[in-house]
């Protein structure tokens, strides 16, 4: 082959911002690059540790997205870090035969899920998980129909983004890989309406809302779609993608209402965010029907699934959220933000309402009536430019309803940066419409001479 130039991997370290946003924009998404960079969130991170971000100026940034549930522990702990090291040793991939830490994790995950929840299938993605349990469901219940949310957020690959019904994925895609319906999240009665037919293969559903904007469903809702999906002879699939290993002040968000799935899905921070990891998991009698014979074991295993470096990680973090209490930590830090949340709703008339449970909380935002049109989404992107640029605060809104500005640090978050963070929301949400409109056109105005002075 032609020699042909290539960027190093010492070279890529090292790229400037510049660089980086030029790579990205070319040979990646360029729609994405350059909505980055309009909200100034295109900066070139060096480093990250816990829940600090430091750009290549060496300006301190606190993480307030948390990889949206990917980073209950913060940025590269240090103890998973190790632990992933130390599994290296092993073979790192291994098909014909199977690592040791899989089986270890599969029984840990066994013990601090509730019911007769056991069966481990292994994925890299939290979409692959989901559709590990959507196949689950459809071999073992031998129908051919799913149940999701409005606004509900499974991933994007063609099954699970079947059941996210917007609109938008719809009309982008023309159809969906399966029959899915939709139904208003914490609607039991509609949900009753679907299952009746008992052609339902499973109602997927989270929790708690986390990218349609830190949605808590009324009280009794889970149990009562339990019982629904019992009756009906519907698997309750339960996604605790973003919700689990603490992130709601429960281990998993599931126990606030002591719902007992068929299939729980798993993936983001049980990797610590250091290595990718999924899980579906499932009880043995539905995991028979669906896979327990010769000729099915094999529809649920993948190349990277199981791997020793991601079962490291899942081990780790699993042994530190316990020994440290994070759940716990959540709930009470969670609760003190929430009622700080609160004060500002009550003060800044354009905050229509706080959400969430736990550390996955938002502020739901109402941009003045005046400017005509839905500019919610302007307002929260504006705040969050502000957020990043005066206080060192990295948010973002929730994917799904961009009216709600992300609360969502590491569950390893100090009561002191909460406190940091919060005075920086309090300061910001005060502002209003007008005056983040007019700060983002001076920060405009100014990268752009910039930009064109070179
Ligand atoms: N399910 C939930 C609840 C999520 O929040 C996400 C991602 O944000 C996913 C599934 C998809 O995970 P991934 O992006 O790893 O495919």
């Amino acid at each position: 082959m032609e020699k042909v130039s290539l960027v190093t991997f010492e070279e890529a370290m090292k790229c400037s911002r510049g660089e980086s946003y030029d790579c990205f924009s070319h040979y990646v998404n360029p729609a994405e690059a350059s909505l980055m960079k309009m909200a100034d969130l295109d900066r070139r991170y060096t480093r990250a540790s816990g829940i600090f971000l430091y750009d290549e100026a060496g300006r301190e940034y606190m993480d307030f997205t948390a990889g949206y549930g990917a980073l209950n522990l913060g940025h590269n702990p240090p103890e998973v870090l190790k632990a992933v090291d130390a599994a290296r040793t092993l073979p790192a991939v291994l098909l014909a035969g199977y690592n040791p830490l899989m089986g270890a994790l599969a029984k840990n995950l066994s013990r601090l899920l509730p019911g007769e929840l056991s069966m481990t299938s292994f994925g890299s993605g939290g979409a692959e998980a989901v559709e590990t349990a959507m196949k689950t469901a459809l071999a073992s219940t031998r129908r051919r129909k799913f149940v999701s949310c409005t606004r509900a957020y499974h991933g994007l690959t063609l099954g699970a983004i079947s059941l996210c019904r917007s609109e938008r994925n719809l009309e982008a895609l023309g159809s969906s890989a399966c029959e899915t319906h939709s139904i208003p999240f914490g609607d039991l009665e509609a949900l009753e309406q679907k299952l009746k037919p008992k052609d339902i293969a499973g109602f997927v559903v989270e929790p708690v809302q986390g990218e349609g904007g830190a949605v808590v469903p009324p009280s009794g809702y889970l149990k009562g779609a339990e019982e629904l999906c019992r009756k009906y002879g519907t698997l309750l699939i339960l996604d605790e993608i973003q919700t689990g290993f603490g992130r709601t002040g429960k281990l998993f968000a599931m126990e606030h209402d002591r719902v007992q799935p068929d299939i729980v899905t798993l993936s983001k921070s049980l990797g610590a965010g250091v290595v990718p990891i999924s899980v579906s998991v499932t009880t043995p009698e539905i995991w028979k029907s669906a896979f327990g014979s010769r000729d099915r074991f094999d529809l649920v295993v993948s190349t990277f699934g199981g791997n020793p470096a991601a079962c490291a990680a899942a081990l780790k973090s699993i042994e530190i959220t316990l020994r440290d209490k994070l759940p716990e930590r959540a709930a009470e830090l969670g609760e003190y933000a929430r009622k700080r949340l609160q004060e500002m709703c009550e003060k800044h008339k354009h905050v229509k309402e706080i959400r969430g449970r736990g550390l996955l909380l938002g502020a739901a935002l109402e941009a003045p009536r005046i400017l005509g049109g839905n500019k919610e989404e302007n307002l929260t992107a504006m705040m969050a430019t502000r957020l990043l640029d005066k206080h060192g605060i990295l948010t973002s809104y929730y994917d799904l309803d961009p009216s709600v500005v992300r609360f969502e640090p590491p569950l390893t978050v100090t009561k002191e940066q909460l406190d940091r963070a919060l005075d920086a929301y309090d300061e910001v949400l005060g502002k209003g419409f007008a005056g983040l409109g007019l700060g983002f056109a001076k920060k405009m105005i100014s990268r752009a001479v910039m930009t064109r002075s070179g």
